[in-house]
């Protein structure tokens, strides 16, 4: 992706974990590299397509007087995120904070921390069937569309499903949705949990009746397999339930292990559900 840089940016601020930092302040040097399409700014020569790097300078600034942290990986951490939801158009940010004069009583250029952060694209799924199952779905997207750090895109239409993995149980109901964020993975599982926690989830028996099932299909083109967490999700392929929705939002979206878009594996599954049903 295309870049607009801003180098060594010198601004003052109180951050510190010495007290006389927090009351004398210092000078940081802030260096940014804006990771944005400048393509359309680039034909157009219209700023309004781009991300105005003064603008940019004046909010860093800005931001420097109006909080004071302890760390500069803080600084770093609160600057890029507050960039990141600002300016529509910046994907990504690597943020370097320096400072020149760090009291460390040993002589030293600078000392400093550099971060990438940035928006990842990835799939929710939901299913419910326990209870008001509409009303459980139209719960969770509400409060992702209302977290700081979330974009709720497309959401599949809710569908009616068979319950799967053989515990007699109510029907589901499923769908699927788009969602931008700014959090990691562990992160965005802990923030689906909790969403599945208020809105009164028990967790009885594996694959058995529940009010609300949050899981993350994609994250970008992840691959994750950790205790916690598997991503793509686990055996999506296999589940109509997970298509469905998936290929009225995303048909063209490559699994990343498989190789096939969601359309070509909802085709493969049907034709398989076609041969089962004629070797009964
Ligand atoms: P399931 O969704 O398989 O029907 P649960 O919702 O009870 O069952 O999830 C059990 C565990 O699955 C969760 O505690 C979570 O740590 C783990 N898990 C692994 N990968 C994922 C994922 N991609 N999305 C959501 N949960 C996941
Ligand atoms: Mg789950």
């Amino acid at each position: 992706m295309d870049k607009i840089k801003i180098e060594k940016l010198t601004v003052f601020g109180n951050h510190g974990v010495y007290p006389e930092e927090n009351v004398l302040g210092q000078k940081f040097l802030v260096s940014l590299v804006m990771h944005t399409d400048t393509r359309k700014a680039g034909m157009n020569d219209d700023l309004e397509c781009s991300i105005n790097y003064g603008d940019v300078s004046r909010y860093v600034k800005q931001f420097f007087e109006e909080n004071t942290f302890k760390l500069i990986e803080r600084v770093a951490e609160k600057l890029a995120e507050s960039l990141l939801l600002r300016y529509s158009l910046l994907e990504k940010v690597d943020v370097k904070i320096e400072k020149p004069w760090a009291p460390i009583a040993i002589p030293v250029e600078s000392v400093g921390v550099e971060i990438s952060r940035g928006w990842h694209k990835t799939y929710i799924a939901l299913g419910s069937n326990m209870g008001d199952k509409k009303g459980y779905l139209d719960e969770a997207v509400e409060k992702l569309k209302n977290h700081s750090l979330c974009q709720v895109g497309k959401v599949a239409d809710y569908i009616q499903t068979e319950p799967y993995g053989g515990v007699e149980q109510d029907v589901f109901l499923n769908s699927a949705l788009e969602l931008r964020t700014l959090l990691l993975p562990e992160e965005l599982l802990a923030l689906l949990n909790q969403i599945e926690a208020e809105t009164g989830r028990e967790r009885t028996i594996h694959w058995g009746p529940r009010t609300l099932d949050l899981d993350i299909l994609f994250y970008d083109d992840c691959i994750i397999d950790t205790p916690s967490l598997t991503v793509p999700h686990i055996d999506l392929q296999n589940r109509d339930f997970v298509l469905l929705p998936m290929a009225q939002i995303a048909p063209y979206y490559r699994h990343p292990v498989l190789g096939y878009t969601i359309g070509q594996l909802l085709d493969q599954l049907k034709k398989m559900e076609v041969s089962d049903d004629r070797a009964q």
